[in-house]
């Protein structure tokens, strides 16, 4: 396992489990090192060989994301973003063909602000290298020359699960829907294996299984400016929350803190929005529209909310400024009104 590189970002500071737990004789409890970060595991209500046969599974899982879905190290991505460089066609695993799939519908839904083919331009701010910050911006040249070659994944084909790439400067980098698709495959691991009740949760970003004990799971969501919890909510059977942020992975040039969500338009980070958390029951689809909404901002958040089919979101502006779905203003419980 690759878990001493961090590639997932983290949103430690957004979503907490609130959830008062009595421990109880058969919960359990697990901190996993994978993808360079921890991810807790709560099973409720579980036999010691569930807890053993689902804790072995996941392990196994995390394994074979770890060294597969990763474009800067060995493994299937690199391979298929290899043979997109050099203009041949390759065969696909049937994981990273839907999951690239359904990375390119999200670019289609968002009209290009989530954009999983723009790994180029996650190496030229070198958020992929994050132990060796650069000393400049990017070259202003070669920003211009990839933006103008405006890689995307609408220019990849497919055929019977082989892929064949039609712009060579597109490098595929999952990093803005990884999570989702992590706790969507944990899902369906662990109600394969009969786990009832469940809390995955990769550094802030969560999925429910069932319920704690007798309540549903409630998530606490923290405002990053200043840090301080603003508001609470009951996660249903199946939900995941999921943040996207500003402020928990950047790059420091001359002092500038850069944030590693690129507006594909401009090449630049963005600047204008802090945080976005996303829940649905699809966790794929909560992680790339909160990626997708921090492109948008505020400005945009209206109509993305309705073409990615998001029902509760809520955004956070360089201001402070707060915008909700109706959904989401319904379900958040404000420890103090807004
Ligand atoms: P997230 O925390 O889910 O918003 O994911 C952020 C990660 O997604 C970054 O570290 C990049 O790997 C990747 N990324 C950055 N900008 C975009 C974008 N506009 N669309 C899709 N993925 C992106
Ligand atoms: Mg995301």
């Amino acid at each position: 396992m690759r878990s001493s590189r961090s590639w997932l970002s983290t949103c430690i500071a957004i979503a907490v489990v609130l959830t008062a737990c009595t421990p109880a004789d058969r919960d359990h409890h697990h901190e996993l090192l994978a993808f360079g970060t921890y991810v807790s595991v709560s099973f409720y209500s579980v036999t010691d060989e569930k807890n053993q046969e689902a804790l072995a599974g996941l392990e196994t899982l995390f394994g074979e994301i770890d060294e597969n879905w990763y474009p800067w190290a060995p493994g299937e991505l690199q391979r298929i973003n290899n043979a997109i460089a050099a203009g041949e066609t390759i065969a696909v695993s049937r994981r990273l063909q839907t999951l690239i799939l359904a990375a390119t519908d999200y670019e289609k839904l968002s009209r290009g602000r989530f954009n999983a083919g723009l790994g180029q331009l996650t190496e030229l701010w070198h958020f992929h290298d994050l132990a060796n910050p650069p000393a400049t911006l990017p070259d202003a040249s070669e920003l211009a020359a990839l933006l103008h070659a405006a890689p995307a994944l609408d220019s990849l084909s497919w055929h019977r699960g082989e892929l064949t790439g039609r712009n060579r400067a597109v490098m595929i980098d999952l990093g803005g829907i990884a999570k989702g698709a992590i706790l969507k495959d944990c899902t369906d691991l662990l109600r394969t294996i009969g786990i009832d009740n469940a809390i995955i949760n990769i550094g802030g970003d969560l999925v429910v299984i069932g319920q704690v004990g007798e309540r549903a799971a409630r998530v606490g969501i923290r405002s990053p400016l200043p840090d301080t919890p603003v508001a609470s909510l009951e996660i249903a059977d199946g939900e995941a929350v999921m943040t996207s942020g500003s402020y928990e992975r950047f790059v420091e040039i001359a002092g500038t803190r850069y944030a590693h969500i690129l507006d594909p338009r401009t090449g630049f980070p963005v600047e204008h929005t802090v945080s976005v958390t996303a829940v649905s029951d699809d966790p794929e689809r909560a992680d790339a529209a909160a990626t997708a909404l921090m492109v948008g901002g505020a400005d945009e958040f209206d109509d993305l909310v309705e073409t990615l089919q998001l029902e509760y979101a809520l955004l956070i502006d360089a201001g402070g400024d707060i915008r909700l779905t109706p959904g989401m203003r319904e379900r958040l419980k404000w420890l103090d009104a807004p």
